[in-house]
This record gives C-alpha cells, sequence and structure tokens, in this order.
C-alpha cells in the first residue's frame, strides 16, 4: 500500500482511522476486493474500537495477514484490518523452546529473531513473506512425514471475539475453540498473540536428484520415511520427477559459493529458471503444443543433475515461487498417492488438447486433530498443481482443475483452505468429522456473522 493511496482517512473514534480508497490484490493478483475502510490497528484497544465501530454501521470484518492466500479469502467490500502493526515478539524460553509473538508478525522477521537467540521453526512452507496468523488460519504446511501442519507448533493463543473479549486457549483451556481456531479461516475471532514452540537451531543437507514417477511411486513410503523433509517435482506430459531429501545435519558447514558458482546459480535460477521459462509459457499460449517440450526441456537444463548444500533451516525450506500463477492443492490419505498421481498422469497424457504447466508439487504431512486441518486424522500427501500467468496473462485451467479434483474427491481429498476452491458446508461435513463442531465454536464467537465474507458463506452456505 503506497502512501498515495492514503487518500482520505475516516475518523472512527479516539484512536483508530480507516483509510478509505485501498485496493486489495492478492499476492497471484487473481483476487482484489474495496474495502470500504482499511484499518491498520496499533493495539488491542483500538482493535477492539473497530469491532465496535463495525458493529454500529452494520459492517462485516475481514482480517488480513500478507494476502499471499491464493484464492478471495481475505476479500471483503466492508471493512479490512490488517495487523502489520502486531509484529512483535513478546517473551522467548530457550530453555523450552518455546516464543510468544504478536500474530501479525511475519515468518521472515520470526525467522531472523530465532536466529539470532540459536532457535528455528521446526518446518516451513515454501515462502516466509507471510503472517503467522495468516499462516495457522488456513493450515499452512510444510512436507515431512513426522512434521504437521505449522498450526501444530502452537502451544496457545489469545484471540479477540466479535464482543471484544479475549479469550485465552490452549489443548488445556477452551481447547474447542484452541483446536477450532487452528485452522480458523479467520472466522473463529482476530488472533492476537500466540506461543510457538520452536527447536534449537540446525542445518539441512539438501539432496536433489533426478528420478522417474516408475521408480520413486513403488517405494515412496521408504522415501518419505527415510528423511526429514521428503518432497518431489513431477513434469506432467513426461514420467520424469526431480526428488529432494532433506536432513538435519550437525557440525558441517554452510555450503559456500565461489563468485564464479553465484554467477552460474543465478544464470540457472533466475535467467533461465525464470525469465526465459515465463517467456517460453507466455510463447506457448499462442501454440499450446509447444508446452510439453518446455516441460521436458526445462527438466533436462535445471534438474537433471543430482545436487546438493547445506544452509539454514529457512534459506532450505524457502525456495522461489517464480511467476504469478494459478494453483490448486487438495490433500489425500497418503497410501493413495501412487494411484491418484498415476491416474491423474493418464488423464494428461490421453485427454486431447491438454497442455499444462510443471511443476506437479508432491509433499507430505502428518496428521494432526485441528477440526479443520486438511490432515486431520490421516498422515497425508498435498498435490499441488499450477497454471503460471506469463506476463499476467490468464490461460485456461477449468478442465485440468475439474478432473484434477474429480480425482482428489475420489480419493477422499480436502482441498487447501487458502487457495481457491468450490467446496461447500455439504462437502466439507463429509470431508471433516469435526466440520459442525467447528461451525458451533465459530457460531459462539461470532453469534452475529461480523467476520463473514463470501469466501466465508460458501464455506457455510448449507451448515
Ligand atoms: C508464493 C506462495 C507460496 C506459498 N507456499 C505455501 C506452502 O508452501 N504451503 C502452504 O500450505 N501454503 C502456501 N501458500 C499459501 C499461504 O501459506 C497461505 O495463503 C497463508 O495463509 C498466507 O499467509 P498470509 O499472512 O498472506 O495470510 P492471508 O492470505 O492474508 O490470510 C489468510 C487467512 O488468514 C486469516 N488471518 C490472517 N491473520 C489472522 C489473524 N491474526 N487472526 C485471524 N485470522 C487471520 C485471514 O482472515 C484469511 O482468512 C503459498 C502462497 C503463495 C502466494
Amino acid at each position: 500500500m503506497s502512501s498515495e493511496m492514503l487518500e482520505e482517512v475516516a475518523d472512527i473514534g479516539v484512536q483508530a482511522k480507516g483509510l478509505k480508497n485501498i485496493h486489495f490484490t492478492n499476492w497471484s493478483q487473481t483476487y482484489s476486493c474495496q474495502p470500504s475502510l482499511y484499518f491498520i490497528p496499533k493495539d488491542i484497544e483500538e482493535l477492539r474500537e473497530i469491532i465496535f465501530y463495525a458493529k454500529s454501521t452494520n459492517k462485516k470484518l475481514r482480517v488480513v495477514g500478507c494476502g499471499h492466500s491464493p484464492s478471495d479469502i481475505c476479500c471483503t467490500d466492508d471493512y479490512m484490518i490488517n495487523l502489520r502493526l502486531f509484529n512483535n515478539v513478546l517473551s522467548i524460553n530457550c530453555d523450552t523452546n518455546t516464543v510468544k509473538v504478536e500474530a501479525g508478525i511475519t515468518l521472515t522477521e520470526l525467522n531472523s529473531y530465532l536466529d539470532t537467540h540459536k532457535l528455528a521453526l521446526p518446518v516451513l512452507g515454501s515462502v516466509s513473506d507471510i503472517t503467522i496468523g495468516g499462516v495457522i488460519s488456513t493450515g499452512t504446511h510444510g512436507t515431512g512425514a513426522k512434521f504437521g501442519v505449522l498450526a501444530e507448533y502452537v502451544l496457545d493463543l489469545e484471540l479477540i471475539n466479535t464482543s471484544g473479549d479475549t479469550i485465552k486457549c490452549s489443548r488445556n483451556e477452551n481447547s474447542d475453540v484452541f483446536l477450532s481456531a487452528l485452522c480458523g479461516l479467520g472466522a473463529i475471532g482476530i488472533i492476537v498473540r500466540l506461543t510457538i514452540q520452536c527447536e534449537p537451531a540446525f542445518l539441512l543437507y539438501e539432496y536433489t536428484y533426478p528420478s522417474t514417477l516408475d521408480e520413486i511411486l513403488p517405494d515412496l513410503d521408504d522415501e518419505v520415511n527415510g528423511c526429514d523433509h521428503f518432497r518431489m517435482l513431477w513434469f506432467p506430459h513426461t514420467n520424469l520427477v526431480s526428488v529432494c531429501n532433506n536432513n538435519r545435519i550437525y557440525n558441517k558447514e554452510i555450503t559456500k559459493y565461489s563468485q564464479s558458482q553465484k554467477v552460474v546459480n543465478w544464470f540457472c535460477n533466475y535467467a533461465i529458471g525464470y525469465y526465459t521459462l515465463e517467456f517460453a509459457y507466455w510463447l506457448s499460449t499462442y501454440c499450446q503444443p509447444l508446452v510439453p517440450y518446455i516441460n521436458r526441456l526445462w527438466f533436462w537444463l535445471q534438474y537433471s543433475r543430482p545436487k546438493e548444500r547445506i544452509d539454514l533451516s529457512n534459506k532450505v525450506f524457502n525456495f522461489e515461487c517464480l511467476f504469478k500463477q494459478h494453483v490448486n492443492e487438495w490433500s489425500i490419505p497418503r497410501e493413495k498417492t501412487a494411484k491418484v498421481l498415476l491416474d491423474l498422469k493418464h488423464w494428461i497424457d490421453t485427454t486431447p488438447n491438454i497442455y499444462v504447466h510443471f511443476p506437479v508439487e508432491i509433499r507430505f504431512v502428518k496428521e494432526d486433530d485441528i477440526y479443520l486441518s486438511p490432515a486431520f486424522g490421516r498422515d497425508s500427501t498435498f498435490i499441488n498443481i499450477i497454471m503460471y500467468r506469463p506476463y499476467g496473462k490468464d490461460v485456461s485451467h477449468t478442465q485440468y482443475w475439474d478432473s484434477y479434483e474429480k480425482l482428489m474427491k475420489e480419493a477422499g481429498g480436502r482441498p487447501h483452505w487458502a487457495k481457491a476452491h468450490r467446496e461447500k458446508a455439504s462437502d466439507f461435513v463429509k470431508m471433516y468429522p469435526y466440520f459442525r463442531a467447528w461451525t458451533q465454536v465459530r457460531k459462539r464467537l461470532d453469534p452475529i456473522n461480523l467476520l463473514i465474507n463470501s469466501y466465508l458463506n460458501r464455506v457455510l452456505m448449507d451448515s
């Protein structure tokens, strides 16, 4: 949000001011909205004032983190609250490896704070320029057979409900609120503080090597269980995969690159892996049969040789997510992984005029008991499909999405909450044993539906 956007300010009380004419767009520029007022409260008193003001003016409220969710989950035409000033670390305990933070802190800020205290988050997703509040509210995950969604590492939290009351919760106190708020979609209350279980800082040894679906799928369980953090990228229209094993490593040095190696890395990652790829996919929008050749060529250019490196955990977990994209991601029971991937491959290979971008990313998450976590009650595999939008140009993806979702549903899948999906309450009741319990907690804490937007209306529609 730039300063020239702060055109008008509505003075609504002693402290809080709402900004007008703010245009919100999510990271992938696929959804946007124009909230009638946009608030950046500096403390809980201001937050309460905004809640009361919204109620008195009959408006809805939506909290936004960094707006990275590739769906309309944050969108509202009423009032939007940005908690970016709630970004403080409140306390740290290096004996228990725990840290108490405000919910608007970004993972980038948290990683660097933890690093100076020789601690780290146990697992991360692909990026860290997202808030801890947003991360836990959508079931954000990384990968690793023994690692849960990031919300699993929250020990307790405080939220403000729509009466303006502070509610503290944990597994021992208000546990139903806790297990609802951990994947609360911004609907259970406004999370202001939380305590997170960390671990001593660690380095990761990353080993990436080329393989094929035929080679990797028969022993997938051994592969996934055989290292701390396993993930793989499959290149559709081919049998090729890039396999990535990450393991904690001690008493070793971070990999140092010479100046010339840094230039080579930049050339591979950016010149080829970003700018040329974006151009190639843009060209393919005029000649779609190019796509399989692009996928195969980029595998050969970037992924056909084994690579290894050692670095700080957050540097290895995170990677560049390239240019704007449509994504779709569901979780399925882990034992269904091979069948679903082979079925998806068969569909892509046999359907005329279907051309899909690489990669299909496959990650693994430990089961949990968070009411709306996509990994609730089962070790899960997340399969993420992607269609880039080169230079912002839209590419057709509906047929791909439809077939992928059909396969995921047949396998008992659940959509990632942050990503654009089309499911509604009647589907979620079947997917989540505690969906009704979650809706009851929501109703209790927000009886006037203050925190509801059109995304949540769909989720709750016929519940
Ligand atoms: C490039 C990229 C890479 C990604 N990689 C991964 C990945 O590896 N794994 C994965 O699982 N996901 C991934 N995602 C999805 C991302 O992790 C989620 O969308 C996450 O929610 C984004 O955090 P945010 O701060 O931007 O939240 P937002 O998108 O701003 O908000 C998400 C939700 O959280 C709610 N919320 C935010 N703060 C609070 C609060 N304090 N109290 C209550 N509710 C709150 C909002 O109301 C909204 O419902 C990725 C997204 C992008 C764009």
